[in-house]
C-alpha cells in the first residue's frame, strides 16, 4: 500500500537539527522532529514535542530541503523522530522528497502505527527503523507509555516489531532502564522475544526535565544493575550499546 497523503506540508514540524552525530550511529544526520504524540510516557524527555506544542513555533518543512541542497555530500541521512512521526499525514511525502536528495532515512517510532510502518517499508522508503522497546508488550507497556491498561497499544507494537524483524534493513531498539517499568523479569522476557538482528540501545533513566515527574519518580538503577541488564541482553543479542548517562 502506498500512503497517498498529499503534500509534505501536512507534517507538523516543530524541531529541526541540521547536523547530529548522536541520532544515528555512524552517520552525520539531520533530525526532523514531529509535533504531537499519542503516548504519555512519564519519563519522556521530548515532552516539548508532546504536551508543550503551544510554546513551539511550527516550522516550514522547506528548511529540510534547503539544508539538504546546501550540504549535499555532508549529510548522510535524515532521522524522523518526535513526538511520534507516524501520526503525521505528510510523513511519506516528506520522506520521498528527502530521498530525492540522495539522503538515507531513519524512522524512530513508538511502534503504535504498524500500518504506517508497513506502507513505508513496502515502498522501500526506509534505511533504518528504530523502535522503542519500553517494556514487554502487555499491561506493563501500557504503564510505561502512560495509556490505559486495556489499550490496544501492546498488539500494535507487537505487529510493528514483527515488521521490523522481517524488514531487511537496519534496526535499532531503544530501552530506557527505568526501575518502575523494567525490572529483571520484564527485561529477561523482552530479551527473549526481541529480534537479535538489530542494535539494542539501553539507556539510563534521567529524572530531570521529564513529562510527568511524579509518575516517573527519581529512583534510578545503579551501575551494577545497568551492567546486569547489559549482560542479560548480550547473552542473546550480538549488538548491545549501554548508555550510562550522567
Ligand atoms: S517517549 Fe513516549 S511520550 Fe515521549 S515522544 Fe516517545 S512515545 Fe511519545
Amino acid at each position: 500500500m502506498r500512503l497517498d497523503d498529499g503534500e509534505s506540508a501536512g507534517f507538523d514540524l516543530r524541531g529541526f537539527i541540521g547536523n547530529s552525530l548522536l541520532e544515528w550511529e555512524g552517520h552525520v544526520s539531520a533530525v526532523v522532529i514531529a509535533g504531537g504524540c499519542n503516548l504519555r510516557c512519564p519519563y519522556c524527555h521530548s515532552w516539548r514535542y508532546v504536551t508543550g506544542l503551544d510554546g513551539l513555533e511550527r516550522l516550514d518543512p522547506e528548511i529540510v530541503f534547503d539544508l539538504l541542497a546546501r550540504q549535499k555530500g555532508w549529510i548522510d541521512g535524515v532521522v524522523f523522530t518526535g513526538g511520534e512521526p507516524t501520526l503525521q499525514p505528510g510523513l511519506a511525502a516528506l520522506i520521498r522528497r528527502v530521498r530525492g536528495y540522495g539522503a538515507k532515512v531513519k524512522l524512530h517510532t513508538n511502534g503504535s502505527r504498524p500500518e504506517v510502518v508497513a506502507a513505508l517499508l513496502d515502498e522501500g522508503l526506509l534505511d533504518c527503523l528504530a523502535l522503542d522497546c519500553k517494556a514487554p508488550p502487555d499491561s506493563r507497556l501500557c504503564a510505561a507509555a502512560g495509556v490505559p491498561a486495556d489499550s490496544a497499544l501492546p498488539e500494535a507494537v507487537r505487529k510493528t516489531f514483527e515488521l521490523a524483524r522481517g524488514a531487511g534493513i537496519d534496526r535499532e531498539y531503544h530501552t530506557t532502564l527505568h526501575p518502575r517499568f523494567v525490572d529483571r523479569e520484564a527485561f529477561t522476557a523482552m530479551s527473549g522475544e526481541l529480534d537479535p538482528g538489530g542494535l539494542w540501545i539501553l539507556q539510563q533513566y534521567e529524572p530531570d526535565d521529564c513529562l510527568d515527574p511524579a509518575g516517573a519518580g527519581t529512583a534510578r538503577y545503579g551501575e551494577a544493575d545497568l551492567e546486569m541488564f547489559r549482560t542479560i541482553a548480550a547473552a542473546r543479542h550480538p549488538s548491545v550499546l549501554l548508555k550510562k548517562g550522567s
